[in-house]
């Protein structure tokens, strides 16, 4: 893949783009590996950058709670940063490298980190302008939610990925009367497969949530707020709070014209460079966090968006360093570093009643998985396999046995001699959310 060259560098320094964990990650990473000169981040929230795993789990389930609770510090090695917030992107010529705000406001940089993350998906028919839809993507999404999930009220979730099912469990221990629909046999389907997916539904049905298999939305009915759903097997259920949770799409429309790939999330090759429609990659444009589509070698070639909680850590750690490589201004030194290798370790884990999901890995990749410890109806492990290939495990319980395959897989998950070396996650992520 051809890489434009790289222009001088004019002290306008680094403009990050996403006030949020990739961002904050990015601006880190660009101090530690000597980057002096000015940084600003451009975010669209009014909040500085938050940590989002306990929105759908402590903070959706604690009244009182908001940003401050969640907000991630702000170490001094971080140096001067200037937070423009409250500000969206609108346009980036990567070319002139300007970014322009809604506000109108013009930004020059030399180096650009795009994080500007995900956002939930829409409900899939039209709402007519009824309340009681929430979504929760947001600390004020979850605020709002919360307020909403009063003991009684009967809760509809629509989705039943981790954060349908997060919010379902929150929903449950809130007294709240909940039902899932979703268009999925089991729960967490494509997560973590049948056989950890049957034993999440036993669980959520063991605490009075009632699961509605492969269905969708047909039409709501209320005024001015939802009363009650009608969905496309004929069911009709009541409902004060409905919760949209049927994925997420990338923040990339403000790059529509850039000249970027934005097909799916910002297309980046391993150096996290941002590559242009022509397959160029631009050496001052990066992207990190969920928003960023790369291939991981440990796996494969194909570039994916994977959007677990270690990896805006990941990706933000290296975007920060090929960066300050790049605005130091020696071309051997950016172009040594550009090309070593980058092969994250994805991890995520979930949190539902006294449940504790931890896996490392692309366990979506697999086509086959196999119990290989414990009693998934007490606490267990599970391999995922493509073909013969390791490429997943996930544990209910069992920590320890689950962080034992962070070597192991490095070592068996690529075949022999193509793989470099994993970099493990930067933090355990069941370090910062302690097993119930
Ligand atoms: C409710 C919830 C629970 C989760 N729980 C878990 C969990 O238990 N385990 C796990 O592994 N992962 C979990 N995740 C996933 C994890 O939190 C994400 O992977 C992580 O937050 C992604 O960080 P990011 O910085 O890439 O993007 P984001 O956090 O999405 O941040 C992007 C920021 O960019 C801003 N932005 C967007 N467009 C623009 C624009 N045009 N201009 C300026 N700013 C813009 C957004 O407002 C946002 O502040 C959860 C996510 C959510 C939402």
């Amino acid at each position: 893949m051809a890489a434009t060259e790289a222009l001088p560098a004019t002290g306008a320094g680094a403009l990050i783009v996403g006030a949020s964990m990739a961002g904050l990650r990015s601006a880190e990473s660009l101090r530690r590996h000597g980057f002096t000169g000015p940084i600003r981040v451009l975010g669209a929230e009014q909040h500085a950058p938050y940590n989002r795993p306990p929105l759908s789990k402590e903070l959706l389930s604690t009244e009182g709670q908001g940003h401050a609770d969640v907000a991630f510090p702000l170490r001094a090695s971080l140096g001067e940063v200037e937070w423009m917030l409250g500000r969206h992107a609108t346009a980036l010529d990567p070319h002139a490298r300007t970014v322009t705000d809604d506000t109108g406001a013009v930004h020059a940089f030399d180096g650009l980190v795009i994080a500007t993350g995900l956002r939930p998906k829409p409900l899939p028919i039209d709402s007519h302008g009824l309340g009681g839809i929430h979504r929760l993507r947001t600390v004020d999404d979850a605020v709002g939610l919360r307020d909403a999930l009063r003991p009684g009220a009967n809760v509809v979730i629509l989705g039943s990925g981790f954060i349908g099912c997060e919010i379902a469990a929150t929903a449950a221990k809130r007294g709240c009367r909940v039902s899932i629909v979703s268009q999925s046999a089991i729960p967490l389907e494509r997560a973590v497969g049948p056989l950890l997916g049957a034993e999440v539904l036993r669980r959520h049905q063991a605490n009075g949530v009632t699961f509605f298999p492969r269905a969708s939305l047909f039409s709501l009915v209320g005024d001015p707020d939802v009363e009650r759903v009608v969905l496309d097997t004929g069911v009709m259920l009541e409902c004060d709070v409905l919760v949209v949770a049927v994925g997420s799409d990338p923040n990339t429309e403000w790059l529509t014209g850039s000249g970027l790939d934005v097909a799916d999330g910002v297309l980046v090759n391993g150096a996290l460079q941002a590559i242009t429609t022509e397959a160029a990659a631009l050496p001052h444009v990066l992207a990190a966090g969920d928003v960023a589509r790369y291939a991981n070698p440990l796996f494969d070639e194909v570039p994916r968006r994977v959007e677990h909680w270690n990896l805006p850590t990941e990706t933000g750690k290296r975007a920060g360093q090929v960066l300050a490589a790049q605005l130091a201004g020696d071309p051997a030194v950016a172009a040594e570093v550009a090309t070593r290798p980058f092969a994250p370790l994805p991890s995520f884990w979930s949190d539902q009643y006294d449940m504790h999901l931890l896996a490392f890995g692309m366990t979506y990749l697999a086509d086959r998985s196999e119990l290989v410890a414990g009693a998934l109806d007490d606490e267990g492990v599970v391999e995922y396999f493509r073909g013969d290939q390791l490429v997943g495990v996930c544990g209910l319980g069992m920590r320890s046995v689950v962080q034992s395959y962070r070597s192991r897989f490095a070592a068996s998950a690529a075949p022999a001699g193509t793989a470099p070396a994993a970099s493990a996650p930067s933090a355990s992520p069941a370090a910062s959310a302690p097993a119930p």
